[in-house]
């Protein structure tokens, strides 16, 4: 089985994405986390991603691109893709590779959320700036209101966090999204889930649907 997950700011998709990897035994392969493993390694290319990032800019698509594509010919099958493809350069590429190798996405699901539930789930966190410790003024609120229950620290709110910028990023989201979601959505594989509620109600939604695509993929494999 063959997955994308995807969603707004907030929607709780890596959390899922992780559980869906557990439950299905798939790679996971995220471009964020590709970006910063590159980076990390001290590579030509990886200092080439520092610097857009610093400057602020968007890292090409050729870019992520040749990421991403490097990572699933290592697995070819049975994968999640999260945070990719984000772009329609970025879809064609994907579907190229794919349809190369006899590949297909068995499942594209998007979490969604409202904008309103995104800034309340996104600006109400708090992190700890010398142990890294994260809270959530409604979900997850430390043991004394501004203070690290592990090390003690006055929290803060990380500049990304602010609702405007939220609010923002949502809209980039939608925008970008838009024409992704139709062309999954003409492959008849596209599944919006809604993503409102706690973390457990919200997998209830998601696992029906992927322990079925999962056990017809599996039975297709037989007759191939
Ligand atoms: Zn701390």
């Amino acid at each position: 089985m063959n997955v994308l997950v995807f969603g707004p700011p907030g929607s709780g998709k890596s959390t899922h994405s992780r559980t869906i990897v557990e439950r299905y035994g798939l790679a996971y392969i995220s471009s964020g986390d590709l970006i910063r493993q590159e980076i990390a390694r001290g590579t030509e290319l990886g200092r080439e991603l520092k610097r857009y990032l610093e400057g602020g800019e968007l890292i090409p698509d050729t870019v992520v691109n040749t990421l991403v594509i490097s990572r699933l010919r290592k697995h070819r099958r049975n994968f999640i893709l999260d945070g990719y493809p984000r772009t329609a350069e970025q879809v064609l590429t994907l579907e190229n590779y794919l349809y190369d190798h006899g590949l297909t996405i068995d499942i594209a699901m998007e979490i969604f959320i409202t904008k309103e539930e995104s800034i309340e789930r996104i600006s109400g966190r708090m992190v700890c700036p010398k142990c890294g410790a994260v809270y959530h003024v409604r979900y997850r609120p430390p043991r004394v209101p501004g203070r690290c229950d592990v090390c003690g620290s006055p929290l803060v709110r990380r500049e990304d966090d602010r609702p405007e910028i939220v609010a923002e990023r949502y809209d980039v989201y939608m925008r970008n999204m838009e024409p992704i979601i139709k062309f999954y959505r003409k492959q008849g594989v596209y599944v919006r889930i809604d993503g409102h509620g706690g973390i457990k109600e919200v997998w209830e939604r998601m696992r029906p649907l992927l322990d079925y695509v999962n056990s017809r993929e599996a039975s297709s494999r037989v007759f191939r």
